[in-house]
């Protein structure tokens, strides 16, 4: 057995992917606004989150792979259009976000919201708000770009990550609209 696999916790969250060739694209676009705050966070890590479910014991993660594994009967494959570039201030982050979430995502969210109740792992959950990360600690206006935003992430499917040391590892994924 490796060291890794003796950590009896993992960090662990439920995200789309964004394809290399996109990531590359995003990276691009970002690098034209020239910023002069925050962390760029690396093309690698870019990803939408959709459920985060924070420090979960690793004997636990096989009966959370089986609850994640229910929802994606009903899970159709979609499209989400990242059209809006924006500050979080209080989170201190650049995001890309779409101005209109699309329903499949929202109804996957809430399926997987759902399927992960039993496993109570969450006290205060937030509301979900779409996004992918650009930067953190960032502490400026939004950025004036020069082309605006306009990159559709199309998933056709879900991965659960887990979260080491600024690097995301996909543990297992589900396909969506295979039915
Ligand atoms: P780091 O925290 O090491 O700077 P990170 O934020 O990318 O890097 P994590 O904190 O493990 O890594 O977060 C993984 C994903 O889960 C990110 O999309 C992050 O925004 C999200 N996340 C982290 N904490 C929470 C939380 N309390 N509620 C909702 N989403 C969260
Ligand atoms: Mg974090």
């Amino acid at each position: 057995m490796n060291e890794e696999s003796r950590e009896p916790f993992k960090r662990l969250f439920f995200a789309l992917d964004c394809a290399p060739a996109q990531r590359k694209a995003i990276a691009q676009w970002r690098g034209a606004l020239q910023l002069r705050s925050g962390r760029p966070v690396p093309a690698e890590n870019f990803h939408l989150t959709l459920k985060f479910l924070g420090s979960v014991d690793t004997a636990r993660i096989a009966d959370i792979c089986d609850a994640a594994a229910s929802v994606r009967t009903s899970a159709e494959r979609l499209t989400v259009v990242l059209d809006r570039l924006d500050v979080w201030r209080r989170a201190g982050a650049l995001v890309l976000a779409p101005q209109q979430a699309p329903p499949a995502l929202l109804r996957l969210v809430y399926d997987l919201e759902q399927a992960m109740l039993p496993f109570g792992l969450e006290d205060a959950p937030r509301e979900f708000r779409p996004h992918l990360t650009l930067a953190r600690d960032y502490r400026a206006p939004v950025p004036e770009s020069v082309e605006p935003p306009e990159f559709f992430l199309r998933a056709d499917r879900f991965a659960l990550f887990e979260s080491h040391k600024g690097r995301y590892r996909a543990l297992a994924e589900w396909p969506l609209g295979s039915q």
